[in-house]
């Protein structure tokens, strides 16, 4: 897996200009941006995930990554489920300058803001946020409420109107829940990369841990930044842009 995290570490870095040796630390030192959690450990804050997109580099609008995640856990394709009750964790949004023209497409997801107003009103618990900054829904305990759907900035959460099929067993879904982006959890916890990264077009999107000052992307947002939307909203966002 590592040679993996090498190719995108030196993908991204690519297109940054910058190579891989630039981010060795010492000689034998070797940076892993994801690195697999055992069973027995608990979630820690030392880490805070993140991901970096990049739209300049995002040839398709984000297409790719939104049919990862698709693919992935498997929703949009519910077919007891409308057109209008499809779930939707991430979408294309395609922003247009008014002066230039210019139209910029990039995918959005839950931000897993670390002041999430999601967590804030949930009334039982069921939205929370793990130690490494990772916002989820708990279906045991989620009554359904939608009190979350509206109070998320970036629309970012549907809700299971349906009885479903064919799920994705790492990613259980559940009718009368509401359901969002997990960072792709369950691959992080293994020392995987989130499925939309690995889809993202060459140096397009990077993931890591924010809290790590000599990860690849907290180096990238050091000395470019990382653009949130709605920066206005100071929620200090877990998935940042740049070129919005
Ligand atoms: S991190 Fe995983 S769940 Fe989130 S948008 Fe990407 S593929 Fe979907």
């Amino acid at each position: 897996m590592s040679n993996l995290f090498d190719s995108y570490r030196r993908q991204f870095l690519g297109g940054l200009g910058m190579t891989a040796a630039a981010v060795t630390l010492a000689p034998g030192v070797i940076l892993r941006e994801v690195q697999a959690k055992p069973d027995d450990e608990a979630v820690t804050n030392k880490v805070r995930w993140g991901m970096l997109i990049d739209t300049n580099k995002l040839t398709d609008g984000g297409d790719g990554m939104v049919a990862a995640c698709k693919k992935e856990h498997g929703w949009g394709n519910d077919p007891n489920a409308s057109p209008a009750q499809q779930s939707q964790w991430v979408r294309k949004v395609t922003f247009k300058d008014k002066l230039t023209k210019h139209e910029t497409s990039l995918p959005v997801m839950c931000q897993h803001c670390e002041t999430a107003p999601c967590v804030d009103v949930c009334p039982t618990g069921a939205s929370f946020k793990r130690a490494d900054g990772i916002v989820l829904v708990d279906k045991h305990i989620c009554i359904g409420c939608r009190y979350c759907m509206m109070a998320c900035p970036y629309k970012a959460r549907s809700f299971v109107h349906e009885h479903l099929e064919n799920q994705q067993p790492h990613s259980p879904r559940g009718i009368g829940t509401v359901e969002s982006c997990t960072l792709c959890v369950h691959r992080i916890d293994m020392g995987e990369q989130p499925a939309c990264i690995e889809a993202a077009p060459p140096k397009a999107a990077v993931f890591g841990d924010l809290n790590d000052p000599d990860s690849t992307i907290s180096k990238a947002m050091k000395k470019y930044g990382g653009q949130q939307i709605r920066a206005d909203l100071g929620l200090n966002t877990g998935v940042r842009y740049w070129g919005i």
